[in-house]
């Protein structure tokens, strides 16, 4: 489905990402883990056309994308969910799923189906949806920008380190739908900081060191690798 090689980025004069390069195939959730400032959310966002990358190639669904913009790659179904539960805060929670469905043609034909399936996954959306989205507590704001992603009709979905700033609690219920979206067929990849809760979704995962790609591997045998009990997760 995606086939990302040789990725090269610069903010300015310094270079954050080296030949980066992964892949995601039809059906799979996929996590790009790694520390802070490692460069997921630049890769991320040159996957969604927000950044352009200097060099590399992007093959989504068998076509090159890397020189398309963002606007085409969304209605190709290629959909990034920010970090920081980014919403339009003076917006409703109506008004905000509605400006994710506003992008394809065939997402807003069909918004009021999809935003009752939000409405499911997320029972609070649908309680709250008429209140200002500037109300909601930082899960629920994750929640908004899921939901807002969904109502574009992913075929891939970038999500962007959903683990931050939750509690426990929220962190279990995020993940957790993230794992049934997964299984109702949108392929999904995930960059996270948090290791464990990532690769318990992820069918495999890529680690990700000062913009280099360092591990790509089963989750399972990522778990299991001494290196990243080690530096990752302190066992
Ligand atoms: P985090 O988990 O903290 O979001 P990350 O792995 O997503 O980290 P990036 O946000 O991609 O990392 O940042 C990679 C590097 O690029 C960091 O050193 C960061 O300071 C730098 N960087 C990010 N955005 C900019 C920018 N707009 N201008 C200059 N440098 C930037």
């Amino acid at each position: 489905m995606l086939k990302v090689e040789g990725i090269n980025f610069a903010h300015g004069l310094i270079q954050v990402l080296f030949d980066a390069g992964l892949e995601v195939k039809e059906g799979e959730c996929v996590a790009l883990l790694g520390s802070n400032g490692a460069g997921k959310t630049t890769l991320l966002k040159t996957l969604s056309g927000i950044l352009k990358a200097s060099s590399g190639t992007v093959l989504f669904q068998n076509t090159h994308i890397e020189k398309h913009k963002a606007s085409t790659r969304i209605k190709a179904g290629l959909i990034q969910v920010p970090e920081g539960g980014k919403i339009f805060p003076y917006m409703t929670v109506w008004e905000n799923l509605m400006m994710g469905a506003s992008g394809p043609k065939h997402a807003w034909k069909i918004r009021h189906v999809t935003a009752e399936r939000v409405g499911k996954l997320f029972p609070i959306l649908k309680d709250r949806k008429n209140q200002q989205a500037s109300l909601l507590s930082g899960g629920e704001r994750q929640m908004l920008v899921i939901g807002r992603g969904m109502m574009a009709l992913p075929k891939l979905m970038l999500v962007d380190e959903p683990s931050l700033g939750l509690s426990p609690k929220m962190l279990l219920e995020i993940f957790n739908t993230l794992k049934v979206l997964h299984e109702e067929g949108v392929s999904i990849l995930i960059s996270e900081q948090n290791i464990q809760h990532a690769l318990r979704i992820a069918n495999r995962g890529y680690v990700l060191e000062n913009g280099r790609v360092v591990m790509a591997d089963s989750s399972q045998k990522l778990l299991n690798s001494p290196y990243i009990r080690q530096a990752y997760l302190g066992l």
